[in-house]
């Protein structure tokens, strides 16, 4: 591993995180009905053009809030264990707690908690209709995220989910996941609970980095990255209702490709650089088996969309715009979330 790179703020926390659904309609209508999340993006898999992508964040779907799906719905169904995202986590205000409670009972979804972690947190773990494990985790940070909240949405501004607040990864061990996510990607250690240790970007701004504060404006938050070990579990299968992988978010192509060379130095194997068209990619699998993507902030989602019509029509790249008529036979049809006014 080198050392260099240790504390870098090339990194700034998570850009996004990519699961898998069964059913687009059932996904959209619980992101957005439920948890009031903005569907932001409706397109299709660019390795597999068969079947939708779709991504939901705030406003803009911004880095560190943007949820997106693979519709697979003929793979079998994930399995929990060792080497995989187990819990994604979004922010939500210290006092929404109870709001969030009685919506969850009064829309059927399930859900437990609400327990602490940590001493200052407040948990409440649900599941999509997939079976996908979710956490709302009410924190005092809340008070500081710099988040576009949706008011298109259902939840009360208010109350609304500020983006993610971290992820967790099932690994058997942590020493080898640890050291990547130190020496490559700039987490520091902060706290450990029982077999719970938890790394963070840290906010103060190093002085041996190259990057300014400037250059998040308007990003910000979704810094955590908790691995827990789970050493007796069995390994984990990904499948409908699991995390695929997990992408950290990078200010620019160049912090991209020197982050890449670290990470090959370190002996992993990486993805050349991907364009994704909203972000440029590129993937390597971390020593505990996660597969993690190092993602550009720039250009977004409004590179091909007005901010005020995100993710209300079938977007397609435009090297397969020629094949939209025969796509649109294959996909199956969904309504579009309704807009509320507020
Ligand atoms: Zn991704």
């Amino acid at each position: 591993m080198t050392s260099s790179t240790k504390g870098s703020r090339d990194i700034f926390g998570i850009h996004h995180v990519t699961a898998i659904t069964s059913n687009p309609q059932k996904n959209i209508d619980f992101y957005t009905g439920d948890l009031g999340l903005r569907l932001v993006k409706l397109t299709v898999n660019q390795d597999d053009p068969t079947a939708y992508h779709l991504y939901y964040g705030d406003e803009l779907g911004r880095p560190g809030t943007i949820l997106t799906f693979f519709h697979w719905p003929n793979i079998p169904r994930g399995r929990r264990g060792i080497s995989q995202v187990i819990a994604t986590s979004f922010l939500i205000p210290e006092n929404s707690i109870h709001y969030w409670i009685e919506r969850l009972k009064k829309r059927q979804v399930q859900f437990r908690g609400p327990y602490k972690r940590f001493n200052d947190e407040q948990v409440i773990t649900l599941y999509d209709p997939d079976g996908l494990e979710l956490e709302l985790v009410a924190h005092k940070s809340a008070e500081d995220r710099k988040v576009n909240i949706w008011k298109g949405g259902p939840v009360p501004t208010e109350d609304a989910i500020r983006g993610f607040y971290s992820v967790t990864l099932s690994e058997e061990g942590y020493e080898l996941t640890a050291s990547v996510l130190t020496d490559e990607l700039g987490f520091v250690s902060t706290r450990h609970d029982g077999s719970r240790f938890r790394y963070e970007i840290s906010s103060t701004p190093s002085t041996s980095s190259t990057t300014t504060d400037k250059e998040e404006v308007g990003v910000g938050g979704a810094k955590i990255v908790d691995v827990l070990c789970l050493p007796y579990t069995q390994q984990a299968l990904i499948g409908i209702g699991s995390v695929h992988h997990v992408a950290f978010r990078t200010p620019t192509d160049e912090q991209q490709i020197v982050l890449r060379h670290n990470i090959v130095k370190a002996r992993l194997n990486a993805t050349p650089v991907i364009d994704r068209f909203y972000f440029h990619s590129v993937y390597f699998r971390e020593p505990g088996g996660v597969l993690f993507e190092i993602a550009t902030n720039p250009p977004g989602f409004t590179v091909d969309e007005q901010v005020e019509t995100l993710g209300t029509q079938l977007v397609l790249p435009p090297w397969l715009e020629s094949m939209r008529s025969d796509l649109e036979k294959i996909l199956p049809p969904v309504s579009y979330p309704k807009r509320e006014m507020k």
